[in-house]
């Protein structure tokens, strides 16, 4: 039975690309998902040119008309959450319930931000020279390429496309090649919400072709990208040299410390979810576990027990806590590493092989290695699986300085009872984000997100921090 392709969204119509490419589901990889249309260079022109005329009105528009259409949007996202979660899971391999948090997760960002259109404050002040009046106030930048990975295929594009829109951005909207299906039925649901033809744009297709577009266009203001560090020096690079505004989110390499006097239970706990769940696809992942001497042997007992209790198996089966890897390049790269590790001498726990599942995935067992050093390879470089280095530290300021110790520095971890400890390691973690006896992975979505170092470029993200983006500032002086 032939499928209907689904069509990219331009000027308000869906159209075809003059190519198309199958979403196939990484836990039965029998399973089309899918098929997509994939635009070429002409068909971006049309979808840049669309959003380009229809951004000087959307600019002027009421606040309510934007608030009404985000709010409806996340109204109709919760509603769906769980259809939709299920379809974002089957695309990916996140597990059902993760699946269905993710579509939740959006929702709720499209109702904050409807209410955010409604926030937009500027500032009045008093001139230093008499008789004179200042404001100062916020814009929106114009037309917006906004450029997505595929590990959070609902959750990025909706941080991304809510405050776009709120704060009176023309969208021209990129997924990830891999995970096209979430993003797709978002952007049906957002071609239902009232906007005028061509604020939002949804251009389906390769990074080197409609990525690449963004970046040489002078007709898109602003590029929002989240991805790998490489692409992302790629974007810095091409938007310094033509004057875009842009904004990165890129890479990992997390820390979580464990300090001997941690509950182990909550350490553990902290662990398992922060490096394997999600498959270990987050880029708040924890893959470095800095772990005090003193009680050292029995927290990687523990650990090894919990890791290889989890189950790995297809992400829509009811007991599966840990779904497959997203596709077989990925599963490639973490086999890579974890060769690398063994070669560098880590000591190998548990994990890192191959599953047989009931249908042909990329099923993976969770992977722990201890003893390692964090000068090593697979302790410095981003891997994005399933795999956690455990590293000894002497004691707490050691492990400080372990955790500060890397390229990255998007969320930092520690599991203590001591309040002096956290209390130093909030002011003292080199990141953007951290995490006090809580998973260095899952994030409230009212509030910034974001990191320093190579992780992250430009302002934060999310919660009221994203008009900084989002917007540019006016200041206007008015002689009464
Ligand atoms: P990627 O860089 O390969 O792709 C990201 C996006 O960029 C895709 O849509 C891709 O098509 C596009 N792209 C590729 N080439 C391009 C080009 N030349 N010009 C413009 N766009 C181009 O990354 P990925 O493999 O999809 O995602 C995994 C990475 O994302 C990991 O490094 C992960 O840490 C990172 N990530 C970061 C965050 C964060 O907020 N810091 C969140 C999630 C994922």
């Amino acid at each position: 039975m032939s499928q209907a392709v689904h069509a990219n969204y331009i000027n308000a119509e869906w159209v075809q690309g003059p190519s198309q490419r199958s979403n196939i589901n990484p836990s039965d990889t029998r399973d089309v998902v899918g098929l997509f249309t994939q635009a070429d260079e002409q068909q971006v022109d049309q979808a840049i040119q669309a959003a380009h005329t229809a951004a000087p009105a959307w600019a002027l528009s009421n606040p309510q008309q934007r608030a009404d259409a985000l709010d409806k949007i996340g109204t109709e996202i919760l509603a769906r959450k769980d259809e939709l979660g299920e379809l974002l899971s089957r695309e990916e391999g996140k597990t059902r319930p993760e699946g269905i948090g993710e579509f939740a997760r959006a929702g709720a960002i499209f109702k904050f931000f409807a209410q955010e259109a409604l926030r937009l404050r500027g500032d009045k002040l008093a001139s230093v020279r008499p008789g004179l009046e200042i404001e100062v106030t916020r814009e929106p930048i114009g037309v917006v390429g906004l450029i997505t990975p595929w590990n959070f295929p609902a959750a990025i594009p909706a941080w991304k496309i809510a405050p776009a829109l709120a704060y009176g951005n023309a969208v021209v909207f990129k997924p990830a090649e891999l995970v096209p299906a979430s993003a797709w039925a978002l952007s049906e649901i957002i071609s239902r919400a009232g906007l005028p033809p061509g604020v939002f744009n949804l251009v389906m297709g390769p990074g080197s072709v409609v990525g690449q577009a963004f970046l040489n266009d002078a007709r898109v203001d602003g590029i929002s990208f989240t991805g790998s560090a490489g692409t992302g020096a790629r974007i810095a690079q091409a938007a310094v040299q033509r004057g875009a505004k842009f904004q990165l989110e890129m890479g990992g390499k997390n820390p979580c410390v464990v300090l001997d006097d941690a509950d182990l239970d909550t350490a553990v706990n902290c662990v398992v979810q922060s490096a394997f769940y999600s498959t270990g696809q987050r880029c708040t992942a924890a893959s470095r576990i800095i772990v005090q001497k003193d009680i050292y042997a029995e927290f990687l007992a523990r650990l090894s027990a919990a890791t290889q209790s989890l189950r790995v198996g297809h992400a829509l089966a009811a007991d599966t806590q840990i779904g497959p890897v997203v596709d077989e390049s990925q599963l490639a790269q973490d086999l890579r590493y974890i060769a690398i590790a063994k070669a560098e001498g880590a000591r190998h726990i548990c994990g890192g092989e191959q599953v047989k599942g009931d249908t042909p995935g990329h099923f993976l067992r969770p992977a722990l290695f201890a003893d390692c050093d964090n000068r090593m390879q697979h302790c410095r470089e981003e891997i994005f699986g399933p795999v956690a280095s455990v590293i000894p530290a002497d004691n707490y300021e050691h492990a400080l300085s372990l955790a500060n110790d890397t390229p990255f520095g998007l969320s930092s971890g520690i599991c203590t009872r001591s309040l002096k400890h956290a209390t130093h390691f909030k002011r003292h973690a080199q990141a953007g984000m951290v995490m006090v006896n809580v998973p260095t992975a899952g994030v409230d979505y009212h509030v910034p997100f974001g990191g320093r170092k190579a992780s992250s470029m430009g302002s934060r993200e999310q919660g009221s921090y994203a008009a900084e983006f989002f917007t540019t500032v006016k200041t206007s002086y008015l002689q009464a």
